[in-house]
C-alpha cells in the first residue's frame, strides 16, 4: 500500500482534475436525498434521478408515502432494480420516521443504519452530503479507485477500504474526497477502460502500471 503522504498527493491531483464534483443525486432535503440513496443501490445516478423527477413530486414527506398501498408505490419505481424491496423499505422507513423521529430524517449514523434499506454507504452519504459532517461512504467506484491506486489493499473488504480510506486521509477532506473518488471512478479509471495513457497518475499507479508496462522513472 503507498504511504499517507503518497495518498494525499494523488488526491490533489485528482482534487484538480474534479474540483467542483459533488452529489449528483437530484434532491432538495435530507428526506429526499435518503430516498433517493436507498433508491440508487445496484442502479444509476442518472436512472434514479429520472424516477425521482416524478416520485418526488407525488410524494413529499414520509406520510405521503405510507398513504398509498406498497403496489401503487412499487409501481412507481418500476423502472429501478429491486424495485419490490425498495418499495417496502421505504414505506417501513416512513413508518420509523414518521414515529420515532416527528417525520424527520435523523442527523446520527447510528440513528440512521438502524433504518430498514439504510446500510453503511448510506447512512455515511447522508450525513455527510444532507448534514456536512465528515464521512466518507465507500461505493464501487470509490472502492475500486482506491485499490487501483495502492491506497488500499485488493483484498480489503469495504469496511477495510473505508477505514484505511479515513486513516489516510485528513478528516477535513472526507466529505470532497468521497465525491471526487466517485467522478475519478465514474468519468476518468472507469471500470473496463480505464483512461491510463491520459492519466495524470498513471506513473504512480499500481494498476495503470501494470497495465501499460509502465516503467517508473
Ligand atoms: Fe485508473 Fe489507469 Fe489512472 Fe491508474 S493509471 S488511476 S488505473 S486511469
Amino acid at each position: 500500500m503507498i504511504s499517507k503522504k503518497k495518498t494525499i498527493e494523488m488526491l490533489d491531483v485528482i482534487d484538480e482534475m474534479f474540483p467542483d464534483a459533488e452529489c449528483e443525486l437530484v434532491h432538495d432535503n435530507p428526506f429526499e436525498l435518503t430516498i433517493a440513496v436507498l433508491l440508487s443501490a445496484q442502479c444509476t445516478d442518472v436512472l434514479v434521478n429520472k424516477v425521482t423527477k416524478h416520485l418526488f413530486q407525488k410524494y413529499k414527506t414520509p406520510w405521503d408515502y405510507i398513504s398509498v398501498s406498497v403496489e401503487e408505490l412499487m409501481d412507481d419505481i418500476r423502472s429501478i432494480g429491486l424495485y419490490k424491496n425498495k418499495a417496502k423499505n421505504i414505506q417501513a422507513l416512513c413508518h420509523i420516521l414518521i414515529d420515532q423521529y416527528n417525520g424527520e430524517v435523523p442527523k446520527t449514523h447510528a440513528e440512521l443504519v438502524k433504518l430498514p434499506g439504510v446500510g453503511q454507504k448510506t447512512a455515511n452519504v447522508v450525513v455527510s452530503v444532507a448534514y456536512g459532517i465528515p464521512a466518507l461512504a465507500v461505493d464501487t467506484h470509490v472502492e475500486r479507485v482506491s485499490k487501483r491506486l495502492g491506497i488500499c489493499k485488493w483484498k480489503d473488504n469495504v469496511k477495510q477500504v473505508e477505514e484505511t480510506l479515513c486513516n489516510k486521509i485528513p478528516k477535513e477532506r472526507w466529505n470532497k474526497t468521497h465525491h471526487q473518488l466517485i467522478f475519478f471512478g465514474r468519468y476518468h479509471c472507469v471500470a473496463r477502460q480505464p483512461k491510463c495513457l491520459e492519466c495524470p497518475l498513471l506513473q504512480d499507479c499500481r494498476e495503470g502500471r501494470k497495465r501499460h508496462k509502465v516503467v517508473v522513472s
